[in-house]
């Protein structure tokens, strides 16, 4: 193992104190730029955090406040941090941020990436002057999977969002949560294979006869399961049945049980 490669001139990332089983060491607020920068996901509205992003970018003489998507441990503190530095805030969830817009810094432009399938909203920001995208929540660093979990989770959709990011060829992806990856073909190619395997246990989950979505999460995550994750990984079930239904490899019955198409 070598060292990790230096990460691009201009960027700097502040880690939120939010560490959990799904958002791992915390949310990492990453800002690209010192003139003009752009603040990527400002995270909880936990104030000493959001202070230290404010005093991070104290010399600039404006900033720009995205966000990759609408969840808590995303958005809520950018109303403050754009409080406090006069900076406007780009989200879709606000209407103010769209794909294939362009976001200028003086570290290179950040290119907006629709990626729904973890969020219905959720944007990556493409950054081509360092050969790197910001994925948000679409991969988790050190890990091969991501939460994809219905009503606003859709896996048909975060596969092709996958695929997308794919089509960039990057050299380095950097998640919200986790570290980068610096390996990133590789790295998505892992994140299609995990997707491929669970949908073949999935169904193989379903070849003894029909069952219920919470047998078949039961039959594919097991007992080791950390039960912190139990509401995940019911969720996550959900998602790959909704999508084999949608690709013709199951129907669901009536009174919620699952079989075999
Ligand atoms: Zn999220």
């Amino acid at each position: 193992m070598g060292a990790a490669p230096p990460a691009p001139a201009g960027l700097r990332f502040i880690r939120a104190p939010n560490a959990s089983p799904l958002t791992l060491d915390g949310t990492r607020t990453y800002i690209v730029g010192r003139r003009r920068p752009a603040i990527l996901d400002p995270g909880p509205e936990l104030v000493p955090h959001l202070a230290a992003l404010a005093a991070a970018v104290a010399d600039a003489g404006s900033a720009t406040i995205l966000v990759t998507h609408d969840h808590p441990d995303h958005a809520p503190g950018a109303t403050w941090l754009a409080a406090r530095l006069g900076a406007s805030v780009l989200a879709a969830s606000a209407g103010t941020l769209g794909p294939g817009d362009v976001v200028e810094t003086d570290a290179g432009r950040l290119v907006a990436v629709a990626t729904p399938g973890h969020a219905a909203d959720h944007l990556a920001f493409h950054w081509p002057a360092a050969d790197a995208v910001f994925c948000g929540d679409l991969m988790l660093g050190g890990q091969d999977t991501a939460l994809v979990a219905p009503p606003e989770g859709d896996l048909t959709e975060y596969l092709a969002s996958l695929e997308r990011l794919r089509a960039l060829r990057p050299a380095l992806i950097y998640p919200s949560h986790g570290e980068p990856f610096t390996d990133a073909d590789a790295a998505i190619a892992r994140y299609l294979r995990h997707r491929e395997e669970r949908q073949a246990q999935i169904l193989s989950a379903l070849a003894p006869g029909a069952a219920t979505a919470d047998l078949v999460m039961g039959r594919v995550y097991g007992a080791g399961l950390d039960p912190r994750l139990r509401a995940a990984a019911a969720g996550a079930t959900l998602a790959y049945l909704q999508h084999l239904e949608r690709v013709g490899r199951v129907r669901c019955l009536e009174g919620g049980r699952w079989t075999l198409a």
